[in-house]
């Protein structure tokens, strides 16, 4: 037989090991700015046009290169970096592959401009897809200015597989942030089809943060300072109170390159330890510096993975490092050997007041009386205390609706009076209606009987589509009722994520929301819907923030689903709320009147039933 082994044309290798570095106009971002940031540039700008898709330009003040070194940085393992495989453990540069360029071109249209400090000269280079269209002399600035345009026009499926440009841009903000933070002495800029969306003059660590973040951020900060034979850590945490629903401000940078290390997160995680409420997530800045030696970035294409030789002892710095800023600065309790611990006041109970305590006493319980006197104690203070929302404040979602009984709107009272007529029948037994039929398990389910044997409700699930439903109508109705704030909401943004809000405002307006102008990183709220919180509306907008940066698909997006979606998380009845009876009734009632009651908004089981029969087969 003949041989039939080739080798791959260099444009079809490149085309290849493309795939592996560049997935998202993001990617090529990340690899301009560390190029220019190897070339000792000063001041880096980044210009994009539709989230990068068609335009992503980065322009630097750096060093530039000569003609030859322009022509064969394009070259597939072509680096300055790096000689011999020793290097390797000397890095000081974010780059090091020699790919970079070579895979860029491989999958767009590139335009080099490029000059060095003592040429009269520059040179510019033209090159689609691996082939170069044309070489020239040009006049330019020193420095070197690569601009990407049409990326993965010869690769149809890829630019097909490409998000919105809402998502692609926040992945682009993404790593202009990362690449930000890592080197705040120099100077970054970033335009959006034609408007500045970020400029960031020279500045020292706190105000590069602040400038990125958002003025408010400057009071979250907590300084973190350590020096060790082993690792330097210095930066910033976020002060627990400020900790996030997302996991969207946690940087490492190790030697100033952005890493993710779950295994370094959970350190801090372990720092923060009972100062965090559940599923929150703290913020931190942090920059390690180690010896090169003892780390291999080489395990990862885009190099945000890291080997580290010493893991565990990293983590330990880490945590102690974090735990001593948090106790420095009076926010965790310190251990203090002087003094009786069993004397110390928790942290959440600090800042309370002192109170006298008192005896409740229910009159009417009578132990030897019937059910009714003993129900009474079960919704006394007791039950009310431990309920994190009471009960008025999520059902007045609805009171909005209800109250106005304009024609075009849905009558709630109706639809209710229909399930309840219903419900009443299969919910009730035929006998005693006196005995108790609901309950709460483990704050996490409602269990209810029923005739043919018992219903088992997942509390969250259940609520989140039940206001799924609501939100919904009210968004397609576009007739929400909205409470007026008595003093606007001023809430403080980053810029990108302001665009995520910008873009969905109309949908925010018709979800009952109102804006009045609204400046640089800030919106100012001046109406919110029925039944939202006034204190839970940033986490609101927190959360469909996130939302809409990681889990839009691209196809069927509609953004009044989305929000309905997202809002409904946030404001559903979380697992390990206490539940009265008439709450928990409330629950299957309104669950009982949705459309699709038996999942949730994203698709969960919201209930199970067990059967009778079921139920005797267990006792067979
Ligand atoms: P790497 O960064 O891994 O070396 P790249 O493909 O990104 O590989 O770049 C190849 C080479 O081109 C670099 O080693 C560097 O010498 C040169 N180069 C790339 N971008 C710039 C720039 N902005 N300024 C000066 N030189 C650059
Ligand atoms: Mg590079």
């Amino acid at each position: 037989m003949s041989d039939i082994i080739q080798l791959l044309p260099d444009h079809v290798a490149n085309q290849i090991a493309a795939g592996e570095v560049v997935q998202r106009p993001a990617s090529v971002v990340k690899e301009l700015l560390e190029n220019a940031i190897d070339a000792n540039a000063s001041e880096i700008k980044l210009i994009l046009k539709e989230a990068g898709k068609t335009l992503v330009q980065v322009i630097d003040n750096g060093k530039g290169m000569s003609v030859t070194d322009a022509r064969l940085s394009f070259e597939r393992h072509a680096t300055s970096k790096i000689r011999s495989a020793e290097d390797l453990f000397q890095l000081n540069t974010k780059g090091f592959r020699g790919e970079a360029l070579a895979s860029i071109a491989a999958i767009a249209h590139v335009e080099l401009k490029t000059k060095q400090e003592n040429d009269e000269l520059g040179t510019q280079l033209v090159i689609e897809g691996s082939d170069v269209k044309s070489q020239e002399v040009t006049v330019t600035p020193k420095g070197t200015s690569v601009a990407v345009k049409n990326l993965f026009f010869n690769i149809p499926a890829r630019r097909n597989f490409l998000k919105s440009n809402t998502v692609e841009l926040r992945h682009v903000s993404d790593e202009f942030h990362r690449v930000a933070l890592a080197h705040p002495n120099i100077a970054f800029s970033m335009f959006h089809n034609g408007s500045e969306l970020f400029s960031l003059p020279t500045s020292n660590y706190r105000q590069r943060v602040v400038n990125i973040f958002g003025s408010k951020t400057n009071e979250k900060l907590v300084p973190v300072e350590e020096a060790t034979e082993v690792l330097t850590v210095s930066g910033f945490v976020g002060k627990p109170e400020f900790s996030k629903k997302t996991k969207s401000e946690q940087f490492f940078f190790v030697n100033h390159r952005f890493v993710k290390s779950p295994y370094l997160n959970h350190a801090i995680n372990s720092a923060f330890e009972g100062l965090l409420k559940d599923s929150y997530h703290p913020s931190y800045f942090l920059n390690l510096t180690v010896d090169p030696k003892t780390i291999d970035i080489n395990i990862h294409p885009t190099k945000t993975e890291i080997k580290f030789d010493d893991e565990h002892t990293l983590y330990a710095i880490l945590r102690s490092s974090v735990k001593h800023s948090l106790g420095q600065f009076n926010i965790a309790p310190v251990l203090d050997f002087q003094s009786d611990t069993n004397l110390d006041t928790p942290y959440n109970y600090k800042n309370k007041e002192g109170r006298t305590p008192t005896i409740e006493v229910d009159r009417s319980f009578n132990p030897f009386g019937n059910n009714q006197a003993h129900k009474s104690t079960e919704k006394g203070s007791y039950g009310q205390n431990f309920s994190k929302t009471p009960e008025a404040n999520w059902e007045s979602l609805y009171v909005g609706l209800e109250s106005k009984s304009n024609s075009n709107l849905i009558d709630f009272k109706e639809v209710n009076f229909e399930t309840e007529a219903k419900t009443s029948s299969i919910f009730k037994p035929e006998t005693e209606a006196q005995i108790k039929t609901i309950y709460q398990l483990r704050q996490k389910y409602v269990v209810s009987i029923i005739k043919s044997g018992m219903l088992i409700i997942d509390q969250n699930r259940a609520h989140q589509r039940i206001l799924y439903e609501s939100l919904l109508k009210q968004l397609t109705s576009k007739e929400a009722t909205t409470q007026q704030l008595l003093f606007p909401l001023v809430l403080n943004f980053s810029n990108s994520d302001l665009q995520i809000i910008k873009q969905l405002q109309s949908d925010l307006e018709f979800a009952g929301f109102q804006f009045s102008k609204d400046s640089n990183e800030k919106i100012s709220i001046i109406g919110i819907p029925v039944g939202v919180p006034e204190s839970e509306v940033s986490i609101v907008l927190e959360q469909l923030i996130s939302d809409v940066e990681n889990d839009v698909p691209d196809q069927n997006f509609s953004p009044s689903d989305l929000l309905a979606k997202s809002l409904a998380k946030s404001l559903a009845i979380k697992t390990g709320q206490s539940l009265n009876e008439e709450e928990q009734e409330h629950i299957v009632n309104r669950l009982f009147a949705c459309k699709e009651p038996s999942v949730s908004p994203t698709n969960k089981t919201t209930f199970i039933t067990l059967g009778i029969d079921d139920i005797e087969k267990k006792f067979m």
